[in-house]
């Protein structure tokens, strides 16, 4: 088995390393450390939980330690892009702590945050810069900051950062990088665009690969539940109770939808909270926080909102609302059966939802198992934004009738 000692880190990395309690590389720190380190462009395609913050931090460090330069004023020697606000606080929580012993600097910069205490900060310079695209692009237009001297990118999640407009900021950022540069691109999927991506920002890149998407879904348990959509909240309530252990993950579809969920769930006395791309980002940390100590046990989030966050034992995950996109479906049970342990994940699936059923079934190549609940005829889904109202019946008076035919193999 390959060893950290094996993968040509300084001995100030591996006392790093040990310091955060990893004691073998993951298979993706195995594959991606010695090619990086080479200096070697990479394109991974690998989940949150595989380790890959360190599989691109440390060869990232170890580089730029290599180099021995200081950041110039308002100047970054590596700048790291990722979708949400959650996902760059972990990963720059993560690489400060690798560089705790270095006099690396690590800053990060996100929106719903004061712009003038990160221009402040920026002014000092920066060695590395973890950064969602949109606050980057503000300071960029402020000229609070200088990218040429940045010989280093890193896009993580990068197939999320797509549904959000990064593209276009893309190519507004990498023509003020500085060359040569390292590129590092990860991705939990690889749709075309990707690879589209990969051809135009990265230059012979190694690719790595640790499972497919399908694959890491394979210790959940998984089935569904057809339902109404009206009579999801009380299906969801009778889950709750029967497994009354454990965090809980309920993915709705909408930011709307994921609030009003939380807050009937609030009403009828459980310990819910929410994250979702309308709340402040004081108010998504507090949420985690909770929830990662076990204060609140049910967590209600949007795709978005929830990606990329590391939230180790989850028990459930219940897909409220089925996504429309199949791959998010893998993304959310993904966040279940981590570390070895046991995991359920549970989809509610209404009349409008049996095509997204059908293409997530065939993307993981199975047959979901029924655990309840009558296959309904196929509705066709009202066209976005005029669809909502389908699911706005939070507790309605219908669902009680209905218990008699809920879930018998409820799990
Ligand atoms: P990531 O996929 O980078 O979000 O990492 C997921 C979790 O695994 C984080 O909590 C890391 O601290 C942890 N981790 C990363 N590498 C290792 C390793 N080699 N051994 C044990 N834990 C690790």
């Amino acid at each position: 088995m390959t060893k950290f000692t094996d993968l040509g880190l300084s001995p100030e990395l591996l006392k790093a390393v040990e310091q955060a309690g990893y004691e073998t590389p993951s298979p993706i720190q195995a594959q991606a450390i010695p090619l990086a380190l080479a200096g070697h462009d990479i394109l991974g395609l690998a989940q949150t939980g595989t380790g890959k913050t360190a599989a691109f931090g440390l060869p990232l460090i170890e580089n730029l330690l290599a180099a021995g330069r200081r950041p110039a004023p308002k100047t970054v020697r590596a700048l790291i892009l990722a979708p949400t606000r959650e996902l760059v606080n972990q990963i720059a929580e993560s690489l400060r702590q690798y560089v705790k012993d270095t006099p690396l600097w690590v800053n990060l910069v996100v929106g719903g945050v004061s712009i003038n205490r990160q221009i402040r900060m920026l002014s000092r310079g920066t060695d590395i810069l973890v950064a969602t695209p949109g606050r980057l692009i503000d300071l960029i237009e402020r000229r609070a900051i200088d990218l040429g001297q940045t010989r280093h990118l890193v896009l993580d999640e990068a197939d999320q950062m797509l549904d959000l407009g990064f593209i276009h900021a893309l190519r507004r950022i990498a023509p003020l990088l500085g060359t040569p540069r390292q590129t590092m691109l990860f991705s939990a999927t690889m749709p075309r665009q990707m690879n589209e991506l990969a051809a135009a920002y990265l230059s012979n890149p190694k690719r790595i690969q640790v499972s497919t998407p399908g694959k890491a879904a394979d210790k959940v348990r998984q089935s569904l539940h057809f339902s109404p959509q009206s009579e999801k909240t009380g299906l969801l309530k009778d889950y709750l109770d029967t497994s009354p252990d454990g965090l809980a993950l309920v993915f709705a579809r909408t930011k709307h939808g994921a609030e009003k969920l939380k807050k009937h769930l609030e009403n009828a006395g459980y310990d819910a909270v929410s994250i979702h791309g309308n709340k402040s980002q004081g108010q998504r940390e507090r949420a985690i926080r909770a929830f990662k100590s076990g204060q609140a046990r049910i967590l209600v989030a949007t795709d978005v909102a929830a990606r990329g966050i590391d939230i180790p034992d989850v028990s459930h995950v219940y897909n409220y609302d089925l996504p429309e996109v199949p791959e998010n479906y893998v993304h959310r049970i993904g966040r279940t059966a981590r570390a070895g342990k046991e995991g359920k994940a549970i989809a509610f699936v209404s009349a409008t939802e049996i095509g997204y059923l059908r293409q997530i079934q065939k993307l993981m190549n199975l047959e979901i198992s029924v655990a309840g609940g009558e296959r309904p005829v196929e509705e066709k889904p009202a066209p976005r934004g005029g669809g909502r109202r389908h699911g706005g019946g939070f507790g309605s008076k219908k669902r009680r009738g209905n218990r008699g035919r809920r879930h018998q193999s409820a799990a």
